[in-house]
């Protein structure tokens, strides 16, 4: 049968079923739809008692994040680059000092280490995983360097024990960056309990999102989750006596509320996204001018993204928006190549992140995609490489 045949029967048939002409990346609305009932009544609950600003649901929920993440403590802040800037502050190094940042990663990584006055020296990423690894981080370590900011990219956790044992060789802080990966397991165990300090936003297309920004840090350290929750609110010890000059960073109480709920969802969400994502392997893994997600050894990814390599990428992103399917580019520009970051660029070539900009492509990935959908995408691919 000719792909374009095959393609039409994939489709045709989500059209009639959902009288929805698209296949989005995200549909934040469906979901709404699916909890909505739970969500009004948490929200109601909050205007209730008016604890809009921290308060018993976002204490709730710090409490039932840390248990869900195996952390000891969790500080809620305002959101994902926020809780990057804390973490950072409160591993109090010294000033000018050089943190290790991927250079294939959202841009909030390396501005959370400039707005701290430190140094964001740029490795590259492992071509498979997308991940930092103990040896694209050798290429670039000073005596300068005084940590390093491992990024769980698409859901990935990076490979910790080798970054672990670097980073004990040479004394440095860790910080992950959990942002995309919610729940993701490293040798059983879920990101965020690796580093010295772990980050993760809820901005609302993260795996856990929510209705508006909101961040959080988790550590195993008394100390920095005393520092990192001072710091968030103004450095306060008590109403109007402050111990130091912090700032405001506070998570919303309808965030926290909001999350809550989102939280006894997660799992599920999760495995309906590895169900996807298994689907897009098997019909995907035999067209030659793709690559598929490569995970790691022990890891189970959450698949925040499903990102593909594909040969000809812009074209057929073209060709899948004309069969009405959202794709998007995660991302564009290595940090390397960011206007914004031309004083930090690497000396060094950065070979994998400079490159991956021109071939990744995330295909729709999320709780709402049904099997059909799954299939009208594969077929799409394949009739576009036939
Ligand atoms: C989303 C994201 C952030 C920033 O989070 P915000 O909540 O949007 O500030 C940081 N790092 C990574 C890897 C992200 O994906």
């Amino acid at each position: 049968m000719p792909n374009s045949i095959s393609w039409w029967i994939a489709c045709t048939n989500i059209f009639r079923l959902n009288g929805d002409s698209m296949i989005r990346y995200l549909d934040l609305k469906a979901q709404y739809l699916s909890i909505q009932s739970e969500i009004d009544e948490a929200i109601r609950a909050v205007l209730a008692d008016s604890s809009f600003v921290r308060g018993p649901h976002v204490q709730t929920f710090e409490t039932n994040f840390a248990t869900y993440c195996g952390a000891a403590h969790a500080i809620a802040v305002a959101n994902g680059t926020d809780a990057l800037e804390i973490a950072l502050k409160s591993l109090n190094l010294t000033r000018g000092a050089e943190v290790i940042v991927p250079a294939y990663t959202f841009i909030a990584c390396a501005e959370a280490v400039i707005a701290n006055g430190l140094v964001p020296v740029f490795c590259d990423v492992d071509p498979q995983t997308f991940c930092m690894t103990s040896e694209s981080v050798k290429a670039v370590l000073s005596n300068k360097t005084a940590a390093l900011m491992p990024v769980h990219l698409y859901g990935q956790p990076c490979d910790m024990d080798d970054l672990l044992t670097l980073a004990r060789q040479h004394q440095l802080k860790v910080i992950e960056d959990c942002s995309q990966a919610h729940g993701a397991r490293y040798k059983g165990q879920r990101v965020g309990v690796f580093g010295d300090v772990a980050t993760f936003s809820f901005y609302p297309g993260k795996n856990l999102g929510a209705y508006g920004d909101a961040g959080m840090i988790l550590t195993a350290s008394q100390e920095v989750a005393d520092y990192c929750r001072r710091h968030a609110d103004h450095g306060r010890q008590s109403k109007y006596t402050h111990e130091f000059v912090g700032r405001n960073s506070r998570m919303d109480g309808l965030q926290g509320a909001i999350l809550n709920v989102k939280l006894k969802h997660l799992d599920a969400w999760t495995a309906r996204r590895q169900q996807v994502a298994a689907l897009y392997d098997a019909g995907l893994c035999h067209v030659k001018q793709v690559e598929i997600p490569w995970i790691g050894k022990e890891c189970e990814s959450v698949y925040h993204l499903y990102v593909i390599r594909a040969r000809e990428r812009d074209r057929l992103q073209e060709h899948l928006k004309s069969r009405g399917i959202e794709t998007g580019v995660h991302y564009p520009l290595s940090l390397n190549q960011q206007p914004a970051l031309t004083a930090w660029r690497q000396s060094v070539s950065l070979p994998v992140s400079d490159s991956s900009g021109t071939s990744v492509l995330s295909l729709p990935m999320g709780e709402h995609l049904t099997e059909a959908d799954v299939e009208c995408v594969i077929a799409a691919v394949r009739e576009f490489y036939s």
